[in-house]
C-alpha cells in the first residue's frame, strides 16, 4: 500500500463580522481566519509545523484580504457617519453664535437632512443643543476621516453658511469654526482659506 504523505494548510475561524467588500461592492459578511501548515497523512492533517499568516475572507465571494482591511468602515457605518457628523458640526456653530436664530437653526436643519437624516427637525435640534459640547467631536472626527480634503472643505464652508445666517462672522464663531476645522482634519491654513473665500462669497469679509 502506497502511502501518501504531505504538506498542508488548513484554516480555523477566529472571528466574524460584518465588512465592507471591494470585490463584492458592498458590506458582506467576513470570517477571519488562522492558518496553520501540517505535515498530511492522506490529506488529513497530522503533525502541526508552523502557523501562517491570518486573513480575511469574503464569506460571500470568497476574496480573500489582509486583516488590516477591516480597519476600513462598512457602507453602513459611512452611510452613518454623514448625518452623524453634519449634526454634530451644526450644533458646534449653533452654540458659538445665538441658538435661538430661526434664519440659523433653518439652514442647520437643512444641511442635516441634506446629509441623509431626512426626519430630522427642530425637535432632534433642541435635544442635540442640550448635549455637552464635547459629545460630538468623534462624530466630527469619523466624518472628517472618511471625507476627502475638498469634502471636509466643502462641509466647513457650509458650516460658515450657517454661521452667517443672521450676520457677520463673530469672534467666537470664527474659534469654533477653526477649532471644527481640526477635528475635522484641516490645517489651520485651510480652515483659513475656507473661511475667507466663504465670507467673501457672502459679501463679508
Ligand atoms: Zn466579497
Amino acid at each position: 500500500m502506497l502511502i501518501i504523505w504531505g504538506l498542508g494548510v488548513f484554516y480555523h475561524t477566529i472571528a466574524q463580522g460584518a465588512f465592507f467588500c471591494r470585490k463584492c461592492g458592498g458590506d458582506r459578511r467576513y470570517r477571519r481566519r488562522a492558518g496553520r501548515r501540517f505535515i498530511t497523512l492522506f490529506f488529513i492533517p497530522l503533525v502541526p509545523l508552523g502557523k501562517t499568516g491570518e486573513h480575511v475572507q469574503c464569506a460571500t465571494c470568497k476574496t480573500r484580504y489582509v486583516t488590516e482591511v477591516l480597519r476600513l468602515p462598512t457602507a453602513a457605518q459611512m452611510e452613518r457617519a454623514l448625518p452623524a457628523g453634519m449634526r454634530a458640526l451644526v450644533s458646534v456653530i449653533l452654540r458659538a453664535g445665538d441658538p435661538a436664530s430661526p434664519a440659523a437653526r433653518r439652514r442647520a436643519i437643512e444641511a442635516v437632512t441634506g446629509a441623509g437624516a431626512q426626519d430630522y427637525d427642530d425637535a432632534a435640534l433642541e435635544a442635540d443643543l442640550a448635549q455637552s459640547a464635547g459629545a460630538g467631536r468623534q462624530a466630527i472626527a469619523m466624518l472628517g476621516a472618511q471625507l476627502q480634503v475638498h469634502a471636509r472643505e466643502w462641509h466647513l464652508a457650509e458650516l460658515i453658511r450657517i454661521a452667517m445666517a443672521d450676520g457677520p462672522l463673530t469672534g467666537a464663531q470664527r474659534a469654533a469654526i477653526e477649532s471644527v476645522a481640526a477635528d475635522l482634519g484641516l490645517t489651520q491654513a485651510q480652515a483659513v482659506g475656507v473661511i475667507t473665500l466663504t465670507a467673501q462669497g457672502a459679501g463679508q469679509s
